[in-house]
């Protein structure tokens, strides 16, 4: 039985750790969703989600409690959203701690002041998604010589989802809304790394 962490830390933890659940029960799957705060409890997870709140904030507490180097040292597959795409970057153009397990370079806020919020349709694997977006971050460049790097949706000509090994990193928040296919997608990326 796989275990799945919801990082809660600070940030909508909540929402991620509902559509978790239901994505394993739609899934048909033993899995179990657990909140971890810790890296001992992290540790003994298959996989990590990490929400949407202050990068900074949730940053800081993943380095003092040594979260980050507990994911890299049992190479621990990791889904971020908003905050946990800018975590997940090796670069922002912020000065803060990272977690940098992709070859990415996110710039915060990328979608303007004006439209703080907003959602719009996209194509995400060649399905179509409601996105909401949240003062939410884009994929400024990426390592194009990396051939396990996959961009899986763009908005506006900006990155908005994106793949490395067994690392998601998007932009928006699909646990705002009641479609389970991208956490789906996480789980069985999860699936594939413990057989
Ligand atoms: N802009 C925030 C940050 O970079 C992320 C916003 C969010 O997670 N909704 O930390």
């Amino acid at each position: 039985m796989i275990k799945i962490g919801i990082l809660n830390v600070q940030g909508a933890v909540s929402e991620h750790y509902d559509i978790t659940k239901t994505a394993v029960e739609n899934m048909n799957i033993e899995a179990k969703v657990e909140s971890v705060r810790y890296a001992d409890e992290v540790a003994k997870c298959d996989g990590i989600i990490i929400s949407g709140g202050e990068s900074t904030v949730i940053g800081k507490i993943i380095q003092r409690r040594g979260i980050d180097t507990v994911i890299k040292e049992n190479n621990i597959p990791v889904f971020g959203t908003c905050a946990g795409m800018v975590l997940l970057a090796k670069k922002t153009d912020f000065d803060q701690p990272l977690i940098g397990l992709m070859d990415i370079d996110v710039e915060r806020n990328a979608f303007g002041r004006q439209k703080d919020s907003f959602e719009s349709m996209l194509s995400f694997l060649d399905e179509d998604y409601l996105g909401v977006f949240i003062r939410a971050p884009a994929v400024k460049d990426y390592d194009k010589s990396k051939d396990n790097i996959q961009v899986l949706s763009e908005l506006d000509g900006k990155v908005v989802a994106i793949k490395q090994d067994h690392n998601i990193a998007i932009a928006f928040h699909p646990e705002l809304t009641d479609d389970t296919r991208i956490h789906e997608y996480f789980i069985q990326e999860i699936l594939d790394c413990v057989v």
